[in-house]
């Protein structure tokens, strides 16, 4: 069992976006209506596995629905008070979204935040294979040269802890529900930005 001070001293924080530094806008069920899709299944796999004909301009609608979400972003609670911290602790941060890249940038604007992270490590649904792939975390752990101890994976959602647990970092699940659906995926859970924060000191 991983000690809880342990893994919050590690240096290397890879987040998810959309929930997670955000107050949750995006209702899935909804957009997987909107799309014509079935209830419950992946969205970004399943544009992925039809032909690009149809998956195309499902791909183009999903965009607009995301780019008005990324404008109107908000921040999760205490987002910027997390950050702060993480960065006088000289920690190194990262986003996995399955948002596109450019749409991170513009929720990061949106919450003024965009100044905490580097280009190459904010990683969006076609920059690796889509979460629960550790692809991403693996290739951040590559460039910051930093180690499995050293790595955590924070999100609210179970495809966030799956990714941390196939990369073979801790995970910590945020969730503003208190509900913790996963118990078994998550090394720590708390349910708002600000209580992870409080746990660092
Ligand atoms: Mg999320």
């Amino acid at each position: 069992m991983l000690n809880q001070k342990q893994i919050l001293n590690r240096r290397h924080w890879v987040f998810d976006m959309d929930g997670t530094l955000t107050v949750a806008a995006h209702n899935f069920d909804q957009i997987r209506e909107e799309l014509g899709l079935e209830p419950g299944i992946p969205i970004v796999k399943t544009l992925d596995s039809m032909p690009p004909e149809k998956a195309n301009p499902l791909r183009e609608r999903l965009q607009q629905i995301e780019i008005e979400l990324a404008r109107e972003a908000e921040p999760a609670e205490g987002l910027m008070a997390l950050l702060n911290a993480l960065q006088s602790k000289g920690c190194k941060l990262g986003i996995v979204t399955l948002n596109t890249k450019e749409n991170a940038w513009i929720t990061l604007e949106a919450l003024g935040i965009e100044e905490y992270f580097e280009e190459y490590f904010v990683m969006g649904r076609s920059c690796t294979e889509p979460k629960p792939s550790p692809e991403a975390v693996q290739k951040m752990m590559q460039e910051w040269d930093s180690d499995l101890d050293d790595t955590l994976v924070i999100g609210d959602f179970l495809y966030d802890l799956q990714m941390g647990r196939n990369a073979g970092t801790a995970t910590i699940h945020v969730d503003p529900s208190s509900e913790f659906e996963w118990p078994e995926m998550a090394d720590i859970q708390c349910s708002s930005l600000k209580e992870l924060q409080s746990l660092l000191v």
